[in-house]
C-alpha cells in the first residue's frame, strides 16, 4: 500500500536493531484518513471471504480494526489486556508475550461475543513473532469460530511472525512489509496489498 509505505517513510523513526517507532499516525496519535484507507485496502481483499466479525488486540490494533468492519458492515471485537469487574460470563483467553513490553499477560475476549458460526478476519498493527496473533488465534479457536485471514498494517519480515501464522494456515495479507533496517533506513519488501 503505497500511501502507507510514503507515510512510514515520512514519519517512521527506527529504534535500535529492529523497532519502528509509528507513534504519529497508528499507535500513540491516529490518522483516521490514513486508518480509512487501510480499512478500505484490507476490506476489500477480504470482501468474499463471508467474514462476521473482525478480531484485534488492544490498543493498537483497534483502529485499523474498526475502520475495516466499517466497510464490511461488521462488529469489531478487541481482545483486552486486563480483566475487569464487568467481564461476569464466560470468558474466552490465551497467554501473549508481547514483543515491545516484554512481559506475558493474559487476553481474553467474553465468550458470548464469538461463537462457532462466526468466520473471523483478524487484524493488528504489526507482526513481529506473531504472538499476539497466535493468541488471538487461540481465543477464536476455543470460541468454535473459523479464521478466514490475518490482516496486518506493518509486518517486520525479517522476524517470524509470517511463518509462524503460515505454518498454522492462516492466509497473511500485510499492507506495508519492512525487510530490513539498513544503517537505520527502512526498506521494505513486496507488499501484499
Ligand atoms: P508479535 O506478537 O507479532 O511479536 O508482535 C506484535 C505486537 O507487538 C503488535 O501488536 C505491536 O503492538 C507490537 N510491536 C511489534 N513490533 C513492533 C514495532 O516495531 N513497533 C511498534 N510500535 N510495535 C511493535
Amino acid at each position: 500500500m503505497k500511501l502507507l509505505e510514503d507515510r512510514i517513510l515520512k514519519d517512521g523513526n527506527v529504534l535500535g536493531e529492529d523497532i519502528l517507532k509509528v507513534d504519529s499516525f497508528l499507535t500513540h496519535q491516529v490518522d483516521f484518513e490514513l486508518m480509512q484507507a487501510i480499512g478500505q485496502v484490507l476490506s476489500h481483499v477480504y470482501r468474499e471471504a463471508g467474514i462476521t466479525k473482525v478480531v484485534t488486540i488492544e490498543a493498537s490494533g483497534i483502529a485499523p480494526a474498526v475502520y475495516t468492519a466499517q466497510v464490511l458492515n461488521v462488529p469489531m471485537i478487541f481482545a483486552k489486556k486486563h480483566k475487569n469487574i464487568t467481564m461476569t460470563e464466560g470468558i474466552l483467553s490465551a497467554d501473549v508475550y508481547s514483543f515491545t513490553k516484554q512481559v506475558t499477560s493474559t487476553v481474553s475476549i467474553a465468550s458470548h461475543f464469538l461463537s462457532a458460526d462466526d468466520k473471523v478476519l483478524i487484524v493488528d498493527d504489526f507482526l513481529a513473532n506473531g504472538q499476539a496473533a497466535k493468541g488471538l488465534l487461540e481465543i477464536i479457536g476455543q470460541a468454535g469460530a473459523c479464521v478466514a485471514g490475518i490482516g496486518i498494517v506493518i509486518e517486520k519480515s525479517f522476524q517470524d511472525g509470517r511463518q509462524l501464522l503460515e505454518e498454522a494456515g492462516v492466509s497473511v495479507t500485510s499492507l506495508a512489509r519492512i525487510k530490513e533496517f539498513k544503517d537505520g533506513q527502512i526498506v521494505f519488501a513486496e507488499a501484499d496489498a
